[in-house]
């Protein structure tokens, strides 16, 4: 197979091919169908995440820019505000990042630790902001004030998720499409959880431009169906747009929005359930905003019988669990005997 992303810039910031394993455990407690885990939370950069595969292309484009910082913005308990930092520091940049309380009733401890312990460690400079602004216009309009200022800022928006960001799950959807040729592995669906829709725009992307037919279902874990599949299909025509003439149908984009409950970053029961199962069945981490309700999704249609027995079915876990730690609550002592 040719490197459909040869010609594209690119830095070296993850450990790739990351592993593709199968859960039989898990797989067994469900009853079928075969489960597989593609290891995205095993990037490597400063515990890993969906988001360095994106910013291996987003941080070419701000060195070549001429680039001294970048510019981000997430949630207070942002991977990609920590993975973003991460990356800056490795490259010899500063990292600006606005923070979102998008989360309510949170206490001292969601604003200081996991992810936010983390951004101070790579010496983000941060500040906080109050829910419901347009958060990359308000990154960048930081970007142009340092620009005034003397400073070469580049803008990285939300979650990594434009069309250059997005190529970096191009590098999955290949890397995928080659592990299971190898081992003959022909799964039936993939499913993965969504957020800036960046992952899920370029795995469909990726697939599309590799002429492969596998459905791809994002578990939305805050916009509603319609929203995210606009969201998704308008990123996935951009970026599939870098690789191929070929027009992307729009029923490519499939969402589930059923396990996203009260909002964004609002822990759910079938969230809580979902990482305990894979923590006591697989020895595997979900954290509670993105990978416990894609995996709450994915065992709710095979519960349901939206996915059934037969076949592969690969989940594709995108990290995070370094947020845990901000929702211990919810962990904790108190539900040790579930
Ligand atoms: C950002 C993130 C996602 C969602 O990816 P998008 O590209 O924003 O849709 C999923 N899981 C984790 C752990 C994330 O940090």
């Amino acid at each position: 197979m040719d490197d459909i992303l040869a010609n594209f810039k690119r830095v070296q910031l993850c450990h790739q091919p990351t592993a593709l394993e199968e859960m039989p455990r898990l797989t067994k407690a469900l009853g079928g169908p075969r489960l597989w885990i593609k290891r995205d939370d095993c990037t490597g950069l400063a515990t890993g995440g969906n988001k360095t595969r994106k910013l291996e292309f987003l941080m070419a484009d701000a060195l070549e820019a001429g680039a001294d910082m970048v510019v981000t913005q997430g949630a207070v308990q942002s991977n990609h505000v920590r993975q973003t930092a991460a990356a800056a520091c490795k490259l010899g940049l500063d990292c600006y990042a606005l923070l979102e309380r998008r989360v309510p009733n949170k206490g001292q401890d969601y604003e200081q630790t996991g992810n936010v312990l983390f951004d101070h460690m790579f010496n983000t400079q941060i500040e906080f902001f109050p829910p419901g602004l347009d958060m990359n216009a308000e990154a960048q309009a930081v970007t142009e004030r340092l620009k005034q200022e003397g400073r070469k800022p580049y803008f990285i928006p939300g979650g990594g998720s434009n069309a250059i960001g997005a190529l970096g799950y191009v590098s999955t959807a290949q890397e995928l499409l080659q592990q299971c040729k190898a081992i003959d592995l022909s799964p039936k669906l993939i499913v993965l959880s969504t957020g800036s829709a960046g992952t899920h725009a370029g795995m469909v992307a990726g697939f599309h431009a590799l002429g492969c037919e596998i459905p791809i279902l994002g578990i939305s874990v805050r916009q509603p169906e319609a929203v995210q599949i606009e969201n998704v299909y308008n990123l996935a025509v951009k970026t599939a747009a870098l690789l191929t003439d070929k027009e992307l149908p729009h029923d490519k984009i499939i969402v589930d929005d059923g396990y996203v409950g009260e909002g964004y970053g609002i822990p759910t029961e079938t969230m809580r359930m979902a990482t305990k199962m894979l923590a006591r069945n697989e020895g595997i981490l979900l954290d509670p905003v993105y990978s416990g309700k894609g995996m709450a999704g994915l065992i709710g249609q095979i519960e349901s019988g939206q996915i059934e027995k037969g076949g592969d079915v690969i989940f594709l876990h995108t990290g995070g669990a370094v947020s845990l730690f901000a929702y211990e609550d919810q962990f904790s002592s108190l539900h040790a005997a579930e």
